[in-house]
């Protein structure tokens, strides 16, 4: 039956939809889960001019990057790019 063969094909869609549905709230759970875990990983700092900063690190090792910046371009000196306020170093 043709028919039958359409359902059969509509039932292994679904079932890949579903299954990547599930991984991608897995995913997001996982990355929930990382964000919470403070101290290691990266956190968000945002200027009083509204220039936002990725930040590494803790006190005097405390690392920014401007919003968008490669990894290998971190701010030399804690202070902001845009304004030059001095950015939080505790
Ligand atoms: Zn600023």
């Amino acid at each position: 039956m043709i028919l039958a063969a359409v359902v059969v094909a509509i039932v292994a869609v679904a079932a890949v939809i579903a299954r990547m549905r599930v991984s991608a709230i897995a995913a997001s759970a996982l990355n929930r889960l990382r964000g919470k875990r403070s101290g290691h990983g990266h956190e968000t700092s945002t200027c009083q001019c509204g220039q936002k900063y990725r930040v590494s690190g803790l006190g005097r090792h405390r690392i920014y990057w401007p919003e968008g910046a490669p990894e290998s371009e971190p701010l030399m000196i804690p202070v902001c790019a845009n304004c030059e306020r001095p950015l939080p170093t505790s």
